[in-house]
């Protein structure tokens, strides 16, 4: 199954439940653009290569497109589709004026020299600048795409126009107008979300273990922020596998041990941590799995196998619909990445709105700014969780539609 056909399922199930109008679905099920494109490249040898990229427009009807970019050799238009949509749907349920889009180059750029891959960004700028810009779809950052990338797509951009337009695209350095916090905006809004529910089951910080799948930019930031509400971080994983640590550890000796032996694998004899494959991590006893890797971990062959209570969906698309059937059967809590992860499009709105006001918000400011929105939208999706008797993932749909129903029937696109 595509990744954009999970998206599909996932959008026909909420449409069930709430009776969706066949004509939003239907508009929802097809995204607005799809722009492919063929990008060539000089290579530092002198020969000539060309890379293909996309940029998927699902939808604007709340607002600019809106959705990072993925420099990856599996790319696929199937898998950037599924972004795209959930750009759309993820904006809605935070309530943020804006649409949903994503992009992406099929390469490996860890094979490119920075200068290869300057090029490539650029080339990338000129090749879709028609249909992007501060007002109409403004890119963001995604895997293996980082600030200095940005700052450069912000650059070429702005030659194009001839003037400065940095408001095109967001995930910037702080030098060339990013937002303070929006590092650990995406970890940070998961967190808001977990303290609500803590409020309401009333668990205690101090017993609850936590396993943190993907020990990347949002897991080790979710693994600190935790850790110093007094959260028990009992597991983390890589690419290269896992660590677990029967007593908890602290996620800043694990970052600083991982940066300096590029896994946390290679930590095990520095804080006496157990061995274990990516599989196994999943299976471990705990209260809070938190998935920040990528798409389709959890799925149908090993679903059953996860005992956590909670799973927070920091990463898109870790749990596919059959494994999400089985979760439900489990009575496993999914806080779906479509809330969870929102804390990151959120505060690059925030961006946009500095960019364009040329004001800067601090850190504190913008992740003050940030938990309104948060508490509300997990409110929102409460609200429809009971009332249509559903999972969090299906209310968060309904939330989302519900909204993007209003805003279709008031412009009158139907
Ligand atoms: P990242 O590349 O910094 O981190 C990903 C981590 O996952 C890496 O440490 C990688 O080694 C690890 N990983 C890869 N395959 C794994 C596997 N099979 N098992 C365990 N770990 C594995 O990326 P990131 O920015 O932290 O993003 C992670 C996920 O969160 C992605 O799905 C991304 O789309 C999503 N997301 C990120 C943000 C953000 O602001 N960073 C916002 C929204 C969504």
């Amino acid at each position: 199954m595509s990744l954009f056909e999970n998206t599909l399922k996932q959008i026909e199930q909420a449409a069930k439940i709430m009776n969706l109008d066949p004509n939003v679905k239907a508009l929802m099920e097809h995204p607005q653009r799809i722009v492919e494109v063929n990008i060539p490249v000089k290579m530092d040898d002198g020969s000539l290569k060309v890379y293909q990229g996309f940029r998927v427009q699902h939808s604007n009807y709340a607002g600019p497109y809106k959705g990072g970019i993925r420099y990856h050799q599996q790319v696929d238009m199937g898998e950037v589709q599924a972004l795209a949509a959930w750009m759309s749907i993820k904006c809605s349920v935070v309530g943020i004026p804006l649409g949903g889009g994503k992009g992406g180059i099929v390469v490996n750029p860890k094979e490119l020299s920075v200068g290869e891959l300057e090029r490539l960004t650029r080339g990338y700028v000129r090749a879709i600048e028609p249909v992007i810009g501060p007002d109409k779809d403004v890119p963001a950052p995604d895997v293996n795409t980082t600030a200095q990338i940005m700052d450069w797509f912000a650059d070429e951009y702005s030659k194009l126009v001839g003037h400065d337009a940095k408001g095109v695209v967001t995930g910037k350095t702080l030098e060339n107008g990013g937002s303070k916090g929006r590092n650990i905006a995406t970890a940070q809004g998961g967190v808001y979300v977990l303290d609500e529910i803590a409020k309401e089951q009333g668990f205690d910080p101090a017993n609850t273990r936590v396993v943190i799948q993907g020990f990347g930019n949002a897991g080790g930031v979710v693994a600190q922020l935790l850790s110093k509400k007094g959260y028990q971080i009992v597991g983390a994983s890589d690419s290269q596998g896992g660590l677990i640590f029967d007593k908890g550890f602290d996620p800043d000796k694990l970052l600083a041990c991982k940066a300096e032996k590029s896994t946390v694998v290679n930590c095990d004899t520095d804080f006496g941590g157990k061995r274990v494959t990516n599989e196994e991590l999943l299976e471990v006893d705990c209260d809070i799995l938190v998935l920040a890797a990528l798409e389709n971990q959890v799925h149908a062959e090993n679903a059953d196998k996860v005992k956590a209570k909670i799973v927070l969906e920091l990463a898109n698309g870790p749990i596919t619909p059959e494994a999400d059937e089985i979760l439900s059967k489990k009575e496993i809590m999914v806080v779906p990445d479509i809330l969870a992860n929102a804390g990151g499009v959120t505060v690059s709105w925030f961006e946009m709105l500095q960019n364009a006001d040329n004001n800067y918000l601090t850190e504190e400011e913008a992740l003050q700014k940030l938990l309104p929105i948060m508490v509300d939208a997990w409110k929102a999706v409460n609200v429809n969780a009971d009332k249509y008797s559903c999972t969090l993932r299906e209310a968060a749909y309904i939330t989302s539609l519900e909204r993007l129903e209003v805003k279709i029937k008031e412009k009158g696109i139907l």
